[in-house]
């Protein structure tokens, strides 16, 4: 089965609503407190991972920057990007995989750019959690992933 970001969190959930829908001719500063922090659904992640929204895309950008965090042992169901996606490591300890490579450890500072259509997850390292800001182009709007199955124990342990 194959969902979208877009449909499980109820379009640009979270995301500083007048920013998303900016003509704007003036810079807009989304104040911190305007965009609340989101509890991932076990739809597309294993374990614990809140989500924080830094902006969103709008009518000309047509990027979105999110940051997650993961707790230990928490990780995203496998998925692709159609256009790509940059993840910059803030804090804590991390894991990415690609399909049919080994697991990776990601550590703060460290960039990871995911090639579009490369299936892969991200997330904590088993026993010490995880932040990234994910940044996220659309071909269309609103569509930046298509998610797939949970990533296994054993996967995860690999
Ligand atoms: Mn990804």
């Amino acid at each position: 089965m194959i969902l979208s970001t877009f449909a499980i969190l109820g379009g640009a959930s979270g995301f500083h609503a007048s920013a998303a829908e900016s003509n704007a001719t003036e810079q807009t500063i989304i104040r911190n407190e305007e965009q609340v922090s989101i509890q991932g659904t076990d739809k597309i992640f294993t374990g614990n991972a809140r989500i924080d929204r830094i902006y969103p895309a709008n009518n000309k950008m047509r990027s979105n920057g999110t940051s997650i965090t993961f707790e230990p042992g928490a990780r995203t169901h496998w998925h692709v990007h159609p256009v790509g996606q940059v993840l910059i490591v803030t804090s804590g300890l991390g894991r990415t995989q690609e399909w049919g490579k080994p697991v990776q450890e990601i550590h703060p500072g460290d960039v990871v750019i995911c090639p579009a259509g490369i299936k892969h997850w991200h997330g904590a390292a088993a026993n010490k959690s995880m932040t990234h800001i994910e940044i996220n182009e659309a071909e269309e709007p609103g569509k930046v992933v298509e998610w797939m199955e949970p990533v296994s124990d054993e996967q995860y342990e690999k």
